[in-house]
């Protein structure tokens, strides 16, 4: 995956550099989906140089490569960024409590639903569906009233 980036970033001009690499390299692990402001949280105490702005540039840069897809999460800056591992097209559920994001790997939105916005003279490139709850962490315990 690391190689796959570097020679996208080579292609476009971009040099790898350290802080870019040690972003690059938290963002394509598995676990947890990130957002900009928690990636300079856990990268500050070995790049203390960084800048949250730094931060923001690669992913959008790493968003713009194809490298990352934004998940919108809830609030200001709430968005978590998950590496294009698994290509197929899907969508999320955010906890609104948490800000955790699952995904649901299916796409509810049917072709002639897509077609009615061609018909409108568009060309559709990509379209985004966010749905917002409560995780089974965060939702109330379900009470028993027997
Ligand atoms: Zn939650
Ligand atoms: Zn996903
Ligand atoms: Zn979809």
């Amino acid at each position: 995956m690391l190689d796959e980036i570097k020679a996208k970033l080579k292609e476009k001009g971009f040099r790898l550099t350290p802080q870019r690499q040690a972003i690059i390299s938290l963002v394509i692990n598995p676990g947890p989906k990130l957002t900009a402001a928690e990636i300079w949280g856990l990268l500050r105490p070995k790049h203390p140089d960084m800048s949250l702005d730094t931060v923001y540039r690669n992913l959008t840069l790493l968003t713009e490569l194809g490298v990352l897809i934004p998940i919108a999460g809830a609030g200001k800056d709430g968005t978590r960024y998950e590496p294009v591992t698994h290509s197929r097209h899907h969508h999320h559920i955010v906890c609104l409590k948490c800000g955790e994001a699952a995904c649901i790997d299916t796409c509810p939105i049917n072709p002639q639903f897509l077609a009615t916005v061609q018909n409108q003279g568009y060309q559709l490139l990509r379209h985004n569906l966010e749905l917002f709850g409560l995780c089974a962490r965060c939702k109330p315990e379900d009470r028993c009233y027997v």
